[in-house]
């Protein structure tokens, strides 16, 4: 039992796997509280509004900066995304393991607001590999995945400041691993105080 939910972040260069992962830790006894971002690209053949992100307009995302609805924002090739306020707080209350999948700008944002978060950085075995994956899943012109490759590099620089750094090499490996930091970081003796004082009272 532990005393409050817990905030994972997660974060590693596009086409590094995060949701492929997340889909496996969830299906795994893990369940998960995916957060849905905000975003300005345009929506992927496959994906879903609301699903996979909340597709909307450059004005609507800047409104929703103003009025101060999103916790945090940043731009990525070219495009707004965001974790919009409401839920999150609201979740962890309901004591859920709360996954926010963004990038190192946001992920800095979020350490600072949330100092007790978990955050991974998942890291693809080598640039050719990661290159092969932008160009396997077929979504992405060559402007976008020759954007992605660069910001790629500048993302990796950043993984030293990441709690976790776990290379996704072999998917059943990399979700173990995930599943395996989730669990431990669960029963850190900081979040189980509440728990433990509990028990203590009752004697
Ligand atoms: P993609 O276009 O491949 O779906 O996402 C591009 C990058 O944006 C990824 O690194 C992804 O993790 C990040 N991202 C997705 N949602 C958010 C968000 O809400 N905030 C931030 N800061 N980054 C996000």
């Amino acid at each position: 039992m532990s005393t409050k939910g817990l905030l994972v972040i997660l974060s590693g260069p596009s086409g590094s796997g995060k949701d492929t992962v997340l889909d496996c830790v969830h299906k795994r006894d893990i369940p998960i509280q995916r957060s849905v971002s905000m975003t300005t690209r345009a929506k992927r053949d496959g994906e879903i509004d609301g699903v996979d992100y909340y597709f909307v307009t450059k004005e609507y995302f800047e409104k929703q900066i103003k009025d101060k609805n999103m916790l945090e924002s940043a731009l990525y090739s070219s495009n707004y995304y965001g974790t919009p306020k409401g839920p999150i707080d609201r979740w962890l209350a309901e004591n859920k393991t709360v996954v926010l999948k963004i990038e190192v700008q946001g992920a800095e944002k979020i350490k600072k607001i949330y100092p007790d978060s978990v955050s991974i950085f998942i890291m693809p075995p080598s640039m050719q590999i990661l290159e092969k994956r932008l160009r396997g899943r077929d979504t992405d012109s060559e402007e976008s995945i020759r954007m992605r490759m660069d910001a790629a590099l500048g993302e990796m620089q950043c993984a030293e400041k990441y709690d976790y750094v776990v290379f996704n090499d072999v998917l059943e490996d990399t979700v173990d691993d995930i599943c395996a930091i989730i669990k431990a970081e669960k029963f850190k003796s900081s979040r189980m105080k509440k728990s433990v004082r509990e028990v203590i009272k009752n004697a």
